[in-house]
């Protein structure tokens, strides 16, 4: 008797979905770069920097730390995150309200499964708030943000969407300053989005993953104006280059217990606790001490120099983009060449972006991962292809209110300023009518 194989059922959910986006880039370029092409890699988001040496030297010495950790985090890592949260934000929480998780992905994709309701995201948003959204099953509502608002999600426009079914649950995920955009808001329109959220009982995701990257060290929280409803997300993965060791962290308002509890059940049966390692190398991160607050200055000169650089060649090219203010992204729109886009076949921002890579070697992500519109010529740039351990030795050299210039890009990033050469040199050769 012949034994047919068993049906595969594939969840619904996944279908459509393959690997995400930010990773499959990183992937591509990686495999192009082996065969020998020429590829400049401003895809992935991945911090360029070193880990600081007090936090590595940390780690090393906790190596032989083997043995399983509670499944909300080491009490010393919980203990100096909410330390650090009064110091930052001047908001109280409980050591027991913070929770540590395998990168804040792996705890957005466990906050959304713990709770039942629509998610609420800006277009353009982070790749992957999406898609686990979808995996679970849950309703998503996008909310298209304009250039001319700094691509930033408006009062008004949370309003309306929570006005139409007030009762609906809902979790918004905002990120700032932004991945993809760079930009972030200030602190009365945070108050503005915090009024209406409480106003609608929307539970809000703050991650500020980016937050310590704000190119002028003025970052300011939603949690300030929203505490009872935001949960703050964090890790160490950008400000601490240390995007391999996932590590995340979320801070939870004491209302919010049950859904902390929840996620911690779902933890504790998937992933049972983060590497132990890690979360105590991570406590001397959070402590913070000289050493750290001077490497935090020179990321953030070196990151607003170059986005303010980058950003400059590609404005005087014609194409539409705000300088950043924070994290190492920019989002330029590039739909002023749409027309000679067209004569090339070019009708998406995927198409723009694989025949960018093709021609160029530049490596970057179409805005339709974001979420904005398969039409619409926008697309991320990370610019993070260069050595920052020795971008860092140089800005050390440099007086400490000093940002670095030109010759120092030149020097230092000098792959980015040559992929913003290359761009608008393609933009220069598409074929005019
Ligand atoms: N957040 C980074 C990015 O947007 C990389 C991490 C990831 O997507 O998993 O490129």
């Amino acid at each position: 008797m012949s034994r047919n194989m068993p049906t595969v059922h594939l969840n619904p959910n996944l279908e459509g979905l393959g690997i995400s986006a930010t990773v499959a880039i990183n992937d591509r370029s990686n495999r192009m770069l082996a065969e020998g092409k020429d590829v400049i890699k401003l895809g992935l988001g991945e911090s360029p920097f070193p880990v600081p040496t007090s936090v590595v030297e940390a780690l090393k010495s906790s190596a032989h730390e083997k043995s399983y950790l509670e499944v909300k985090g080491l009490p010393a890592l919980r203990e100096a995150v909410a330390d650090h949260h009064v110091r930052t934000f001047g908001i109280t929480r409980d050591p027991a309200d913070v929770i540590i998780g395998p990168g804040s992905k792996e705890l957005m994709f466990v906050l959304q499964l713990a709770y039942h309701g629509d998610l609420i995201i800006p277009a353009p948003s982070w790749v992957s708030y999406a898609p686990q959204a979808k995996i679970l099953g849950r309703d998503i509502h996008w909310i298209s943000t304009r250039y001319e608002n700094d691509w930033l999600l408006q009062a008004d426009e949370l309003e309306q969407i929570c006005f139409d079914d007030p009762d609906r649950a809902r979790l918004m995920i905002i990120n700032y300053p932004s991945n993809p955009t760079g930009r972030t808001y200030t602190s009365e329109q945070l108050k503005d989005l915090a009024d209406v959220a409480r106003r609608h009982r929307v539970v809000v995701l703050s991650d500020e993953i980016y937050g310590k990257l704000h190119h002028d060290g003025m970052h300011r929280s939603i949690v300030e104006h929203y505490p009872e409803g935001t949960i703050f997300s964090g890790g160490l993965s950008k400000w601490c280059g240390a995007g391999g060791w996932r590590l995340g962290l979320f801070v939870f308002p004491e209302n919010l217990r049950w859904l902390r509890d929840a996620m911690l059940t779902v933890g504790s049966e998937t992933y049972t606790s983060t590497s132990s390692p890690i979360q105590h190398a991570a406590v001397a991160a959070f402590r913070y001490d000289d050493e750290i607050e001077e490497y935090l200055q020179d990321e953030r000169r070196i990151l607003k120099a170059l986005g303010a650089t980058i950003t400059e060649m590609l404005q005087a090219a014609g194409v539409r983009v705000k300088c950043p203010q924070g994290a190492f992204y920019i989002f330029p729109d590039f739909s002023a060449f749409a027309d000679r886009f067209a004569l090339w076949g070019i009708s998406s921002s995927a198409k723009m972006c694989e025949k960018l890579l093709e021609d160029t070697g530049v490596a970057i992500l179409p805005g339709s991962d974001f979420g904005r519109p398969d039409s619409e010529f926008t697309a991320r740039l990370a610019y993070v292809d260069f050595d920052g351990s020795k971008a860092l030795a140089g800005a050390r050299q440099l007086p400490a209110d000093q940002l670095p210039g030109q010759e120092f890009l030149m020097r230092y990033c000098g792959r980015i300023i040559d992929a913003a050469q290359r761009i608008t040199k393609w933009l220069e050769s598409l074929p005019r009518q």
